[in-house]
């Protein structure tokens, strides 16, 4: 008989599952998503590095328009004043067909979208209860369905309401003492850094990152800048506050349409109460973005979850929180060691933050540890 799975949340973790289930002709599955159209508003960038880039390829991520997305070779760092501190070589964990890629959110999400029958994903579906009976989990919706699967898999993000709905308890993700500032960015206004690279600005509290997202040379900018959640400033004031303090010209960056939001991140990942109920993404935890792994990890959670549907494992949930909570950690401690350095404050730490680099970004080992793990 076939196994019917039930996706939560038709974001980029949900979607990836729903599309290899797809490639399985033993599984029935339907992506339920409270909102009533997917949300592919532009300007949005996401970086995707080797370890999700090769799940993707198995869907035919490889096939996609070529200009529609784009393959940074190097990471640029700069201090806030444009000076260059040294660069990162992305493609040393290349293969011929599998390569770092930056790419705009709604492409993403349109490729995802659009592999799947319209009857497997349904809009304006969210959770009311959840039971699980003879290893069946019974789903009863707000608006009155139901549904019986064999597994629910909830993939509905960070504030993950959900969660708290079929765990009968209160989680809420926690405000990091940040917020991100997103806008494009016309290739011209960049003139000080190399347009073909990732390039990363860091300033005193703040930092900015800028990439192409496509062949056109559409630039993606998001800066984070720390803050207190009291601080009611507007977006401009924010802004004249911190990174341009120290550096005036920088304003060019910011001539588009601003939009910013707060930094969550979650309490320590769950198991369910239910052994056939699993979270992915950022329901199963949210990194900060400073090691851009929020969505790869996500994808990667999505390939474990079918591999080990797909091997009809008996210990399915064990098995996956184990080695999503070993990679979770690891990604975790990389992405705090980030935030903390990218946002230096004391002058003498800034000195010794450029020394280091320099050396680091040219020590295969460190490279190959720091990085070589996570891309794996
Ligand atoms: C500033 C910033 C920059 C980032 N940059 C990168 C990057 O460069 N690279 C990278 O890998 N990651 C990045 N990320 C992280 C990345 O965007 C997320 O980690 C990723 O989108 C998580 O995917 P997801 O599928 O878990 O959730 P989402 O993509 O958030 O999808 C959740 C879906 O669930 C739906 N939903 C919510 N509640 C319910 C409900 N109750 N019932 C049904 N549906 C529901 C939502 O409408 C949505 O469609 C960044 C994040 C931030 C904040």
């Amino acid at each position: 008989m076939k196994k019917k799975i039930a996706i939560i949340g038709a974001g980029i973790g949900g979607l990836t599952l729903a599309n290899l289930l797809k490639t399985n002709s033993n599984f029935e599955f339907v992506v339920y998503e409270k909102e009533d159209v997917l949300n592919l508003e532009e300007g949005y960038g996401i970086q995707l590095s080797v370890n999700s880039v090769s799940t993707l390829n198995k869907i035919g991520f490889d096939q996609l328009n070529k200009n529609d997305k784009y393959h940074p070779s190097k990471l640029d760092f700069y201090s806030i004043n444009y000076n260059k501190i040294c660069d990162l070589d992305l493609t040393k964990f290349n293969f011929e067909n599998i390569q770092y890629t930056t790419i705009k959110r709604s492409i993403l999400i349109n490729f995802l979208k659009e592999k799947l029958f319209s009857n497997s994903l349904m809009f304006r579906k969210k959770i009311n209860k959840v039971e699980e009976i003879d290893e069946k989990v019974n789903i009863h919706f707000i608006d009155g369905s139901t549904d019986t699967v064999d597994y629910l898999i909830i993939s509905d993000g960070v504030f993950s309401n959900t969660k708290s709905i079929i765990e009968k308890n209160f989680f809420k993700p926690n405000y990091h003492g940040a917020i991100a500032i997103r806008s494009q960015v016309r290739v011209e206004d960049i003139s000080n850094f190399n347009s073909n690279n990732v390039s990363l600005i860091m300033g005193t509290d703040a930092h900015l990152v800028l990439y192409p997202v496509n062949k056109q040379k559409e630039i993606n900018l998001v800066c984070i800048i720390r803050k207190k959640l009291e601080d009611n400033n507007s977006i401009k004031v924010i802004l004249e506050n911190s990174i341009l303090k120290e550096n005036k010209n920088l304003v060019n960056l910011f001539q588009g349409e601003l939009k910013s939001w707060p930094i969550y991140t979650s309490s320590k990942p769950i198991k369910s109460i239910y052994k056939n109920v699993l979270y992915i993404g950022d329901a199963f935890y949210t990194f900060l973005p400073t090691m851009a792994q929020g969505a790869s990890q996500s994808i990667e959670a999505a390939s474990e979850i079918f591999k080990l549907i797909s091997d009809n494992n008996k210990d399915l949930q064990n098995k996956y929180f184990k080695k999503r909570l070993e990679r979770t950690n690891l990604i975790n401690k990389r992405s705090k060691i980030n935030y903390f350095g990218f946002h230096i404050a004391n002058p003498l730490l800034k000195i010794l933050r450029i020394f280091f680099l320099k050396r680091l970004v040219r020590n295969k080992n460190f490279i190959q540890n720091y990085l070589g793990k996570i891309y794996q």
